[in-house]
């Protein structure tokens, strides 16, 4: 039965998000409808509601969620009604040669950066229309319908505040160490950028066994966060930072990461890694943004960088797995959350992000 949702919409046009009701059809074939019991507020949404990019509006927010399957529309064997699930932001097609090669982060089938179901429609709608849920998933809402690849389940003792942040910022920051970098266990790291994401590459590293583990920010809470995370030294951004870097790695860091997004952080990456290293770009940046790096002195020093969405995640094999790690107190995701706010607290939580006020605000629903 077609039912009502408070959901965070961002109509097109300003930063401030309206908290209003929205009509959720019921799950098409393939589809389960989810009752949404925890969104984060992560960076991506803040992008968009800056206006740095673009959308199909109106839309209702949040990427980074999770919650409990109340009804499975036909077909679906995935998961069940009471199943405890986590959102992911790029439901893969299972289809394309990039899910062929188990590359559920590469997929090119998917319709998920549309705001679309696999048939190209939405189940959400108000009096005006059609409502689009972000990145097919639209987490800022008592209820959102996703394809069933796009709900995995996870073992129902995850609290659900720290499910939702499995979603997004976790998958993405352990997920650059562990599945883009492959960071052995001794290599000396450095992470520029400790907001949320940038925190979970520090706890990936951490899990990985770097060392040193060097966190970079301008905010000193930032860096106490970051030494309680693993890192092992910090910097603060603004003096001489691949100096004091070179100094702390014996000579640069075998891995760099930029968990910003910033032009100016992405052109000195190079200048923290040691000959041979590698550059992991995880932050993103405004749509047509280009950096300027010295060609000659990568080439010449065997220098790599690469790029990492999603932290090169398969969500259905990482979600599970960075939850039994979590069980298991390997990963301190709980210290993550700083702020447990309500829907209508959404803007303010938004607000704070921008000021780099906060590590992690998640919106729980009641
Ligand atoms: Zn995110
Ligand atoms: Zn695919």
């Amino acid at each position: 039965m077609p039912r009502t949702a408070l959901a965070a919409v961002h109509d097109g046009h300003g930063d401030r998000l309206a908290v209003r009701e929205i009509r959720v059809a019921d799950p098409g074939p393939g589809e389960v409808l989810v009752r949404i019991a925890a969104s984060g507020v992560c960076g991506s949404d803040r992008h968009v509601l800056d206006g740095e990019w673009s959308l199909p509006t109106p839309t209702v927010m949040g990427h980074e969620g999770a919650g409990v399957v109340e009804a499975a529309g036909p077909g679906v064997t995935d998961v069940a009604p009471g199943d405890t699930v986590i959102l992911s932001w790029y439901y893969p097609c299972r289809r394309c040669r990039a899910c062929a090669a188990g590359k559920a982060w590469a997929c090119t089938g998917t319709r998920a950066n549309e705001c679309l179901l696999p048939d190209g429609t939405t189940r959400l709608s108000d009096a005006g229309g059609v409502v689009y849920p972000y990145l097919a998933v639209g987490t800022m809402s008592e209820y959102a319908v996703v394809p069933e690849s796009a709900a995995i389940r996870v073992p129902a003792d995850v609290p659900m505040d720290v499910a939702s942040l499995i979603g997004c910022s976790i998958t993405t920051g352990v997920g650059a160490v562990v599945n883009n970098a492959r960071v052995p266990a001794g290599a000396g790291a450095v992470v520029v950028g400790c907001g949320g994401v940038g925190l979970a590459v520090v706890m990936g590293l951490a899990l990985a066994g770097a060392y040193p583990i060097v966190a970079v920010d301008t905010a000193e809470e930032k860096l106490a966060a970051a030494r309680s995370f693993g890192a092992t030294h910090t910097v603060r951004a603004g003096g001489d930072v691949a100096g004091e870097v070179a100094e702390i790695t014996s000579g640069g860091a075998d891995y760099a990461f930029e968990v910003i997004g910033r032009v100016g952080t992405i052109e000195s990456l190079p200048s923290l890694l040691t000959t041979g290293g590698v550059g992991v770009l995880v932050g993103l940046p405004p749509q047509g943004v280009r950096a300027g790096i010295d060609v000659l002195e990568l080439a010449e020093s065997g220098k790599t960088l690469i790029g990492s969405n999603y932290g090169g995640a398969v969500p259905s094999l990482d979600f599970p797995r960075l939850a039994r790690l979590y069980l298991a107190g390997r990963l301190p995701l709980d210290s993550l959350i700083s702020h447990r706010v309500r829907l209508d607290e959404v803007n303010e939580a938004f607000d704070a992000m921008r000021a780099g006020t906060r590590t992690r605000s998640v919106i729980v629903f009641d």
